[in-house]
């Protein structure tokens, strides 16, 4: 063996591209080890909020490691765990009553799936079957992984995946067909449907509107089917309001958060449940209690960074870097209209997507080519297939997102060149 002793996660090591060193980062920009800066235009997939190494999140995780850095959370309990859970009670929706701690989207998924059979057993109702979206993504796990779409990723592991009911994704038109199958499924005793708000990411950046997102909540409602919101990706601000589910009015059953819920400095997650969903796990039996842990559940160096997140948005003009650079993404995504190679542009907030070219199939090693490309020009893009995206941390400023999309265009030239 040669070389590094890393197993790199969604790296083809046989191809043996090259893997940067990254030395440092600073708001959006990445320092590598040779000195090169990098543009980090996907917040370092989709994780930094704002900014990388973000002055209070770096204290409040210096401060805390030295004052108490983990502890036992199966009985017991600490500040920083309870002002943040209090703290998330006052600006997530109103219903969401309890907060329950893992340590990464998948997990925070995980344990709302649990917590949703759970809540059906002590009802004295065994539904089991999750209701899912086509292209949705909620992790690599097992589990996750179950409610995700199936494809080249997941096919070693198809035989453990358990089954799961899905429905169409509600493309521009087609929405009732998606209403239509949701209200079939929730008939037949579903206990769960669960959905990103607004935007299936790594499905493809694909976007929806807020009134099928609405109408899904009710479909559910109507049915008892417990409606789980993964906003995983979509929370703190990505898709211009603190939730996606703001935009359609709703409230789900559960509510998963994580990637900015540090601001993306460390990893942690937070599922948050409405109060049926608790008191079907509260008795005076051991044996009705929610059955899940993980040994830094509510880590304290965590919940430190993610209380500093939570002072950044009360105090910090975080809306306005959003809306700032929502309408800079939205700009200069319309510019690059005259491409011929440009299809499908769509934005949702902070986000910007578009297609390369319509024909997929042939076009299949194009991300990992952007890829190296974008790299080449100092940029961190990460196509998905061949949808390319922007997602950077709001402190992005106007120039640096210029020379995002001036790479954008060079890339383009070039695609275009290898037809
Ligand atoms: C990233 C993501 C997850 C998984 O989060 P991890 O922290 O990578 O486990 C789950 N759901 C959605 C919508 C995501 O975008």
């Amino acid at each position: 063996m040669t070389g590094s002793p890393i197993w790199h996660p969604f790296t083809q090591h046989g191809l043996r591209e090259p893997i940067p060193q990254v030395a440092r980062a600073q708001g959006a920009v990445l320092q590598l080890e040779t000195g090169e800066e990098i543009l980090d235009g996907i917040s370092s997939w989709w994780v930094t909020t704002h900014g990388h190494a973000h002055p209070r999140i770096a204290a409040a995780i210096a401060e805390q490691a030295a004052k108490l850095d983990q502890i036992i959370f199966a009985g017991w309990t600490h500040e920083p765990a309870e002002r943040l859970a209090a703290g998330l009670r006052a600006i997530m929706p109103d219903s969401l009553t309890r907060v329950f701690f893992s340590d990464s989207g998948s997990t925070s998924v995980e344990v709302a799936l649990k917590m949703a059979l759970g809540y059906w057993l002590h009802r004295g109702e065994r539904r089991s079957r999750i209701v899912v979206m086509d292209n949705g993504y909620h992790g690599d796990t097992i589990g996750t992984m179950s409610v995700g779409a199936r494809g080249a990723f997941n096919r070693a592991y198809e035989p453990l995946l358990f089954d799961v009911a899905s429905i169409p994704f509600p493309h521009a038109g087609g929405g009732q067909a998606t209403l239509d199958a949701l209200e079939q499924a929730c008939r037949g005793g579903a206990a769960a449907f669960i959905v990103e708000p607004l935007i299936a990411g790594a499905g493809g950046m694909l976007v929806y509107d807020a009134a099928t997102l609405a109408e899904m909540r009710r479909i559910c409602a109507a049915h008892g089917t417990l409606f789980i919101a993964d906003e995983v990706m979509t929370g703190w601000g990505r898709t211009g309001t603190l939730l996606a589910c703001h935009q359609a009015g709703i409230e789900p059953d559960i509510l998963c958060l994580s990637k900015g819920l540090t601001g993306g400095a460390v990893p942690l997650a937070v599922t948050m449940a409405s109060e049926p969903i608790y008191r079907a796990h509260y008795s005076e039996d051991r044996g009705d209690m929610f059955f899940h842990s993980s040994s830094y559940t509510a880590n304290p160096v965590a919940c430190a960074a993610a209380l500093a997140n939570l002072a950044i948005w009360e105090e910090e003009p975080v809306m306005e870097r959003i809306d700032r650079l929502s309408a800079g993404q939205s700009a200069r995504l319309g510019a690059l209209q005259d491409h011929p190679l440009e299809c499908n542009a769509r934005t949702l907030g902070t986000i910007a997507a578009f297609d390369v070219g319509d024909a997929q199939g042939y076009l299949s090693d194009l991300a990992p080519r952007m890829l190296a490309m974008f790299r080449e020009r100092g940029v961190l893009l990460r196509p998905l297939g061949n949808t390319v995206y922007v997602m950077p941390p709001y402190c992005i400023e106007e120039g640096q997102l210029d020379a995002i999309y001036a790479a954008i265009r060079v890339v383009l030239d070039e695609v275009g060149r290898l037809d």
